[in-house]
């Protein structure tokens, strides 16, 4: 084992943005029915109890939301998209869907989509790493940092990277495979929820890609809302 091997820590940021110090609250409990704002380029995590709801409110129609949730007794379980694949048969979640666990347990259900239903389930989180292969010289924020320092912000830690539902994210698996990288085709104020099956600590981050157009044709990221509540939210 070499030191980088030994040194490594996937929960540890590789940089910093807010997301790190600005919580909803000091364990993520939020206060139920709140409408939180997400903002542009940050991330924030929020304990989701057994049967409450979590929605997701695209505020100006064209930003997309990565999408995690941990078991809160466990973290090590975790939504898993590649296990989702293998219980829905398809890439494409569609609301009625239990959303499974790395251990193939149901810890969400995809409730309901006022959006087209345009989401993506194959495409990693943004990382460094991505922004360096578009061409990005300094630290750019990320989605895969967003999520660790939104845990860690709550005193938790990311236990790895799951592969994220990315909420709104247009990139279709053509024919032959193709992945296209297209704007959100929602509308100011689509909204998604979802029960929680188990105790979970949901995140959620406003992607900052801004490289290529997948956060609307003028690559600009903007702000995101979510909120908690008991009762399932009337549309
Ligand atoms: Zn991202």
């Amino acid at each position: 084992m070499n030191a980088n091997q030994r040194n490594f820590d996937p929960g540890e940021p590789d940089g910093h943005n807010p997301s790190r110090d600005m919580p909803i609250s000091g364990d993520g409990m939020p206060a139920l029915d709140e409408i939180y704002r997400l903002p542009a380029r940050q991330g924030r995590a929020a304990k989701v109890s057994a049967g409450q709801f979590l929605t997701v409110i695209n505020t100006h129609g064209t930003q997309v939301c990565d999408f995690w949730a941990f078991d809160a007794e466990d973290l090590n379980e975790f939504l898993s998209m590649p296990h989702q694949h293998g219980v829905t048969s398809s890439v494409y979640p569609r609301t009625g869907d239990k959303l499974v666990s790395n251990r193939r347990r149901p810890l969400m259900t995809f409730l309901t989509d006022t959006s087209p239903g345009v989401h993506d389930t194959v495409v990693a989180a943004c990382d460094v790493y991505r922004y360096r292969q578009l061409g990005a010289e300094h630290y750019h924020d990320n989605c895969t940092d967003n999520l660790r320092m939104a845990l860690l912000a709550i005193g938790l830690r990311a236990p790895e990277i799951p592969a994220p539902f990315n909420i709104w994210m247009n990139t279709p698996v053509g024919k032959g495979g193709a992945i296209s990288w297209l704007p959100p085709v929602g509308k100011r104020g689509d909204s998604v929820t979802f029960r929680a099956e188990r105790d979970v600590i949901a995140v959620m981050s406003a992607c900052p890609q801004d490289m290529i157009p997948i956060n609307g044709a003028d690559n600009t990221p903007r702000e995101l809302e979510f909120m908690v509540s008991a009762q399932e939210p009337s549309r």
